[in-house]
């Protein structure tokens, strides 16, 4: 009894400590070992929840429905972890924890740490991770890129995994899935190669694909929902619907990875697009059921601040939630073999987060690429000096950030429809697009105050820099041309088009570009697509073989950019010394030229000359005997003459 007394006040008194902590002070746990230690023998869970006074532990025999066949209580430990090692061979079963925290049990909670679940995340469930590897896993390798941080050499695409098979018109067989694009062979009516064929056919050298990670907004009992996926439940494991059964979590694994070792074995690598920057829940979140108040920002008032525009914004700046996205990180790169993340509104992490990120995970996979978006979507509390946003983008180590300013300098600004830019015949932004070619650095001839956005250098190189005229986000560029010109007829609309693919694929930095823009891709007009089902979203892969002159015209720039490094210069000393801009020139010309034996390439000299003028204009060429390396339309070059056709583009080389 007065055991239980004395019991009683120790607690009551570790509530009112605990209470009175403010949540940058609760206990930080240095192991590496939370969420679950399994082996046939036995296995150990371990959760962080430094606020409950009690935690326990359910297990179920399915991952739906029924009742808990077992609980357990969790034993308090060290730095606010509660753990429980269970003797026996627990393969398979699905499990739940809550917490006791002010006299109340919480909801059933996966914890975040889980690496595998059934339907839709609600239970986590006992895995052998080692049975999750399809034959030939122990042998996989990300095909070969540069160890060195050569990020400028990498030619992204965009892709969301659904997107790229649901369509009738793909020709393969499991639509929709992560096996649907690790068909090999699929082609579209026309007898085009789709999917993973077309990847390689196209030559770019990584997949970015839209959110894996296990998400909130498709019901996974209801294969005819659509989402993109920005909306994180389980970080740590795969979406459930882009698995042939999402109740059995060894199934989605198992999957994913076959997804990845094929795409490794056909000279493709793997870039995840990840959501650390908020949770698809807020309150009710696994975080915060776990850990109240914890792992978000907070506005003075108490209320949780929304820089994601989602409805929370998680605290990278809070120990355990940096610790927790490293992890992830880790187990991503270690368990997948993943070759690259996107990070989505960068801007919310903090910078020192991201350096140690970047900095682990170049020791794990030296050829590891990095990049986000530079920018949140609302204010947040925290300072933005110390936010990785584009304008501190200088201050990342090897995280490149992705430019707008080249983006809408070349298409007109994505949040006003009728605005052009200089690939659509808005002449004056030209500055803009030169900002981007030069890799947003520091350049003497850059004329900063007349940029669009950014009015001074941000990148520290052009490692620091992915350029883009067109993403998920927004208009797709195809329907963007269309709806800021619409006077402008089809045959001139496919000119712009190819005009900013050919910007972006001969600039400075690393190359992206979205899935289905090398072939003319519609969304119907509609953006912001992500809940807007397969109709909008889906690839119509007949588009290849209809738009073939596009498609192979976009083609022909990637094979030019891989085969000449002076596209792909390694620092901004060299491109501020080696790429030259022509002066003097028309209006709408932008010219310039590469000295590409500087910097070991074949071709010694290179000039590339874009006319966003929609009438053809005729310049006098630098001295020297210049030969065609790309050159379409009515273009023409006559001795120490080019004509440049309206909307179009020219590489010339010595
Ligand atoms: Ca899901």
């Amino acid at each position: 009894m007065q055991h239980a007394i004395l019991m009683m006040l120790f607690l009551l008194t570790s509530i009112v400590m605990i209470a009175q902590q403010k949540t940058d002070q609760y206990p930080v746990y240095k192991g590496n070992d939370l969420g679950l230690t399994y082996t046939p023998q036995s296995s150990t869970f371990k959760i962080w929840a430094p606020t409950a006074v009690a935690a326990r532990i359910n297990f179920y025999a399915t991952d739906l429905g029924g009742v808990s066949n077992r609980t357990a209580n969790l034993v308090k430990k060290p730095k606010g972890v509660w753990s429980i090692t269970i003797p026996g061979n627990l393969k398979n079963q699905y499990y739940t924890f809550q917490v006791l925290i002010n006299g109340v049990w919480s909801d059933e909670v996966i914890d975040p740490y889980a690496k595998a679940c059934g339907t839709n995340g609600f239970r986590a469930q006992v895995v052998n991770l080692k049975e999750t590897n399809p034959d030939g896993w122990a042998e996989d390798k990300s095909p070969n890129f540069s160890t060195t941080n050569r990020q400028t050499d990498a030619v992204i695409y965009e892709l969301h995994v659904r997107d790229a098979s649901i369509h009738a018109s793909s020709g393969v067989q499991q639509k929709g899935k992560f096996l649907g694009l690790a068909e090999l062979g699929t082609q579209n009516t026309k007898g085009g190669s789709t999917g993973l064929a077309h990847l390689k056919e196209l030559g770019v050298t990584h997949i970015h694909l839209l959110p894996f990670y296990d998400y909130n907004s498709v019901d996974e009992t209801k294969p005819d929902q659509y989402n993109w996926g920005y909306d994180p439940v389980n970080y740590n494991i795969p979406e459930g619907s882009y698995s042939t059964n999402p109740a059995d979590g060894n199934v989605r694994i198992k999957e994913l990875k076959t997804l990845i070792k094929t795409m490794h074995s056909n000279g493709l690598r793997i870039v995840m697009d990840v959501v650390y920057n908020h949770t698809a829940l807020t309150k009710n979140s696994n975080f915060n059921i776990l850990v109240p108040d914890y792992y978000y920002r907070k506005r003075a008032d108490g209320s949780f601040s929304d820089a994601s525009a989602c409805g929370n914004e998680t605290a990278s700046d809070q120990a355990m939630f940096q610790k927790f996205m490293l992890e992830s990180l880790v187990y991503w790169v270690k368990e997948y073999h993943i070759d690259g993340f996107r990070f989505d509104l960068m801007g919310i992490h903090d910078i020192q987060s991201m350096n140690l990120i970047a900095d682990t995970l170049r020791k794990i996979k030296p050829s590891i690429i990095l990049y986000g978006e530079g920018w949140t979507a609302g204010g947040s509390p925290l300072a933005e000096d110390k936010r990785a946003v584009k304008k501190n983008a200088y201050q990342l180590n090897g995280i490149a950030v992705f430019s707008d300013d080249m983006r809408d300098g070349i298409k007109g600004s994505v949040f006003n429809i009728d605005d052009r830019g200089f690939a659509t015949g808005k002449l004056d932004n030209d500055e803009s697009v030169k900002f981007g070619l030069v890799a947003a650095g520091k350049h003497p001839q850059i004329n900063y105050a007349k940029v669009n956005y950014s009015k001074a250098p941000y990148t520290a190189g052009p490692a620091g820099l992915i350029n883009y005229a067109d993403c998920h986000d927004n208009n797709i560029l195809w329907d963007k041309i269309a709806l800021s010109y619409k006077t402008a007829s089809e045959a001139e609309r496919v000119k712009m088009h190819e005009l900013a693919y050919a910007i972006v694929l001969t600039a400075q930095g690393a190359s992206f570009l979205t899935a289905g823009s090398e072939f003319l891709r519609s969304k119907n007009g509609v953006e912001n697509s992500f809940d807007k089902g397969d109709l909008v979203n889906g690839i119509n892969w007949d588009l290849k073989t209809s738009n073939a002159s596009t498609y192979q015209y976009i083609q022909s720039l990637i094979k030019i950019r891989k085969a000449h490094p002076a596209f792909r210069m390694q620092s901004a000393e060299q491109i501020a010394q080696y790429l030259v801009f022509q002066n003097s020139l028309p209006k709408g010309i932008i010219a310039y030229t590469l000295n590409g034996a500087a910097v070991g390439d074949k071709w010694k000299k290179i000039w590339v000359g874009f006319n966003g003028a929609q009438t053809p204009q005729t310049l006098s060429l630098p001295a020297g005997n210049w030969k065609v390396g790309s050159i379409n339309y009515q273009s023409v070059l006559k001795g120490n003459q080019i004509t440049i056709d309206g909307s179009a583009a020219v590489i010339l080389y010595q």
